[in-house]
């Protein structure tokens, strides 16, 4: 018999990022709402009655998981919740000036006019933690249990393959597998819905697209990793409300690449830099990356006296309209960044993110109203998609990012005519839109594949300006317990030490902003370590594996990066 505790719910989510937390909340209002309408009589239809939700979050408290740039369009919010600010959003600073700068290794340009996606006067400069976890306040004051430090490590499936709920993982394993004395299973919560807002690269999310095959005839899911620096500066010398965004140094003209700069109140700084994930060369090193960017003299002149005061990692999926799997299957949504909602034109998925949710929330509704859970019912939430102005966002710019998988020129050329055709123009596009970036890597010996010269050790880390991985995993509080399973499963340490040394010189090392893959020599012969505890969920080596052989999992809950204020 089970010893685990099946706990019923109506709905669950997966995952306290903005999707999932909008999607509840509305859920929520709408329900009671619609509730009230049918018995006034306003409505036709059936009451749904009081729903038991669930939100499960693998991080130690809501917010500790999320990272981004952040500059949010406030369109979705205003929707959920239209006096925003006055109920508490903890927004840090409103857009006042943008800047577009193009970099060279020794300095750079300021384009005289911003590029259209670009303008940002007037949105918010969050941090998308602390909206996160002020959202988690508001979804408990509605009733919704969160459950923080409880990682969804498995979904559950009925014999007809429809999600019945998940099952969170169990806690107080040591590393060889065993039963510590703080043992306690993981509980299964069963739902009528699950919702899966995992953010990028979702675990759950990939283990559910390969079973029930949700990618079939869409272009393959592509990423990009931001590596992200929080910098107290000294007063004055960046204005607060001013965003820049940046192309050109340090990426090679055939890397998707770019760098933000945020001023924030109180002269902090928001700095960072995107690598698209799907670069051809195998010495690149997005960490080193965003590290030389900083070394370019308009960015370095910023950070002047200043101290960096937190670090983060973490993918994008940058894809967009073009990679979105099929969102829904009996039992099943995909919301916000998991599924590819992001418009990598505008560098912005908050408030696509939020408004994927709430469409999903007034799915539910109307499913539970019919009390019918099957893919026969949750397809309209496509629907609800292709009719919001998530689509008239996202369709015109679907090819934005395979366009870069051309290189960085024709990709201009082609979103400046995607711009005035509304994705109309296909001159330059490649013949496969969006190709898996680990696809994409050039095996060492194929000609042209080293480009950049962007060696991890040929960036000088001063600790002062420029810093290594190790120190910049302190800067992230990242924290696990050591004594438990790693959870990255390397599923065949052999291709590391002979196919992946000779034919990438193990890129691992590189693309993990962590150091957590190290290759040792040990009698000869090198010997992949895996530094488990670095490890701040970035996912990336889960994507940029050659050989996709790294399979990224739900560490026991509450381990992690604690990215509060970030
Ligand atoms: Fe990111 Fe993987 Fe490194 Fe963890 S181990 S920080 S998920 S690349």
């Amino acid at each position: 018999m089970s010893e685990r505790e099946q706990v019923p719910m109506d709905v669950v989510f997966v995952g306290a990022g903005p999707a999932n937390l909008a999607a509840a909340l509305h859920l929520k209002k709408q329900a009671a709402e619609h509730d009230v309408m049918v018995d006034k009589g306003l409505k036709f239809g059936k009451k749904v009655g009081e729903l038991e939700i669930a939100i499960v979050e693998k991080g130690s408290f809501v917010g500790a998981h999320i990272l981004s740039g952040a500059v949010m369009d406030p369109k979705a919010i205003r929707e959920l919740m239209p006096d925003f600010i006055a109920e508490g959003c903890p927004v840090d600073t409103v857009v006042t000036e943008d800047a577009f700068w193009y970099l060279t290794e020794k300095g750079g340009i300021n384009a005289p006019l911003i590029p259209p996606p670009l303008k940002n006067k007037g949105k918010y400069i969050v941090s998308l933690s602390k909206v996160c976890e002020w959202l988690g306040e508001k979804c408990e004051e509605a009733g919704i249990n969160i459950f923080p430090e409880f990682p969804a490590a498995e979904l559950i499936y009925d014999e007809n393959d429809a999600v019945i709920g998940v099952r969170t993982g169990d806690k107080g394993i040591d590393k060889e597998g065993h039963k510590k004395p703080n043992y306690e299973p993981g509980v299964d919560l069963l739902a009528k819905v699950t919702i899966l807002g995992e953010g990028s690269r979702g675990s759950l999310t990939k283990q559910l697209m390969a079973r029930l095959g949700l990618m079939e005839g869409k272009e393959s899911q592509v990423f990009s990793l931001g590596v992200k620096e929080l910098w107290e500066v000294p007063a004055g010398q960046f204005p607060e409300g001013k965003v820049v965004h940046t192309l050109g140094f340090p990426s090679d003209t055939r890397t998707y690449g770019g760098g933000w700069i945020y001023g924030m109140k109180n002269n902090v700084v928001s700095i960072g830099y995107v690598t698209g994930l799907d670069y051809e060369d195998p010495m690149i090193d997005p960490h080193a990356e965003f590290q030389k960017f900083k070394t370019n003299p308009k960015v370095a002149a910023v950070l002047e006296g200043g101290k960096m005061i937190k670090y983060g990692a973490k993918t994008i999926n940058a894809g967009g309209w073009n990679t979105m799997p099929r969102l829904y299957a009996d039992g099943v949504l995909l919301v916000g960044d998991t599924a590819s909602f992001l418009n990598g034109q505008r560098i912005k998925g908050i408030h696509t993110a939020m408004k994927s949710g709430m469409l999903a929330a007034e799915t539910i509704i109307s499913a539970f109203e019919h009390e019918d859970f099957s893919s026969n019912s949750l397809k309209h939430f496509e629907e609800r998609v292709n009719m919001s102005w998530i689509y008239d966002e996202l369709h015109p710019v679907r090819n934005f990012h395979g366009a870069f998988q051309k290189g960085r020129w024709s990709a201009l050329i082609n979103t400046g005519l995607q711009f005035m055709t509304k994705g109309l123009a296909w001159g330059f596009m490649p013949k496969e839109h969006h190709v898996a970036g680990h696809e994409r890597m050039k095996k060492l010996s194929e000609p042209g594949a080293i480009a950049t010269g962007s060696r991890y050790d040929n960036v000088p880390f001063d600790k002062e300006l420029t810093f290594d991985k190790v120190t910049n995993v302190f800067y992230g509080a990242v924290a696990h317990d050591e004594d438990q399973p790693s959870h990255l499963h390397v599923l065949d340490t052999e291709i590391c030490a002979t196919r992946c040394a000779e034919e990438y010189d193990n890129p691992c090392q590189r693309f993990c902003p962590a150091a957590v893959y190290e290759m040792e020599e040990r009698d000869g012969r090198k010997e992949l370590k895996v530094n488990f505890s670095n490890c701040v969920h970035c996912k990336t080596c889960d994507i940029a594996d050659p050989y996709q052989i790294i399979n990224w999992v739900t560490p026991e809950g509450g381990g992690g990066p604690n990215y509060k204020g970030m």
